[in-house]
């Protein structure tokens, strides 16, 4: 398993390399954050011993079981949290996450600016924007970004580093990623999380900073 994890990481980071290179901001750094949700220590641990530190997870529970352990055995590791905080879980997130990407309304940002004074950590984050406007799906409407936004400065203090989003399954991921690059710039934030397995690269060319790949690493996820 390990050597199957090591050359699909390879592999993939060759082909950010490739995007990178081939964006209007080659000079730029992109984060590679590996989803090891659903997937056991073990599967984390090959690539923790590839040399691979930066993961994401998208539930809070799922999370505090399994990096407790990780990170009493190995350093510099940075979990981000991806999938949707609801309020009764923000002092956890917050106690355990080193990013939150998925600050999506005041409710949940005036919850992270407490539990931040209360716990002295101050976790990176992100604001997800529901580009597709699909109902079931988490994030601030496009529209209501730049109240949001002066929320979490203002009112509560909070940098926030990006934006993130999930484009919806059956559209072109393109224009969500330049909806996300345009709405970005306009408010003056660098980080962009987008791309995921299928989608990477493209995302890279688009101006992504930070990509979230699960499958093309670590295989189809166990059921
Ligand atoms: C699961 C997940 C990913 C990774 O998806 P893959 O298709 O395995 O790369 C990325 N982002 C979010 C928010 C996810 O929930």
């Amino acid at each position: 398993m390990t050597k199957e994890i090591e050359s699909s990481l390879a592999e993939v980071n060759q082909k950010i390399r490739g995007a990178l290179a081939r964006s209007d901001t080659p000079d730029r750094a992109v984060n590679l954050v590996l989803v090891s949700k659903v997937f056991p220590a073990a599967t984390v641990e090959a690539a923790i011993r590839a040399g691979h530190r930066r993961f994401g997870e998208n539930r809070v529970q799922e999370a505090q079981e399994k990096w407790p352990p990780l990170r009493e055995k190995y350093d510099g590791l940075h979990v981000s949290l991806i999938g949707p905080l609801q309020s009764n879980k923000v002092r956890d997130a917050v106690a355990l996450f080193d990013c939150i990407q998925t600050v999506d309304r005041k409710k949940i940002a005036r919850r992270i600016a407490m539990a931040m004074q209360e716990s002295g950590r101050s976790p990176e984050l992100f604001i997800q924007v529901n580009t597709g406007g699909e109902a079931q799906k988490a994030g601030v409407l496009p529209g209501d970004l730049p109240g949001l936004l002066d929320y979490c400065r203002r009112d509560q203090g909070l940098a926030i580093a990006g934006l993130m989003c999930i484009p919806p399954v059956d559209e072109e991921a393109s224009l969500h990623f330049a909806l996300l690059r345009k709405l970005a710039r306009e408010a003056g934030l660098e980080r962009l999380s987008m791309g995921m397995s299928s989608d990477y690269e493209l995302a890279v060319e688009m101006g992504a900073t930070d990509v979230r790949v699960g499958r093309a690493v670590f295989g189809p996820r166990p059921s």
